[in-house]
């Protein structure tokens, strides 16, 4: 994630199976103990696909023509547009 420029995104470890996410609102991934202590390929896959969530997330807020990115303001640090 620090290659794509993100550096304000936690990781935590959490229980449970399938219990792997990406939570947008507090810039936190959520990972599986198993995913979040393990060296497999599978842990390793789960925790990149959590963070491609993260880079999508920060693609969609600084591209601010994206309408995407306009009504995501409380999950960008923005205020949401007023209608
Ligand atoms: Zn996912």
């Amino acid at each position: 994630m620090s290659s794509a420029g993100i550096n304000d995104v936690e990781s935590w470890e959490v229980e449970g199976q399938l219990s792997d996410h990406y939570d947008p609102s507090h810039k936190r991934l959520a990972l599986s103990t198993d995913n979040y202590r393990g060296t497999s390929l599978a842990a390793l896959g789960v925790s990149a696909h959590e963070a491609g969530h993260a880079i999508t997330q920060r693609r969609i807020c600084d591209d601010v023509a994206s309408p995407d990115a306009r009504t995501s303001g409380p999950v960008c640090g923005r205020r949401s547009p007023t209608r």
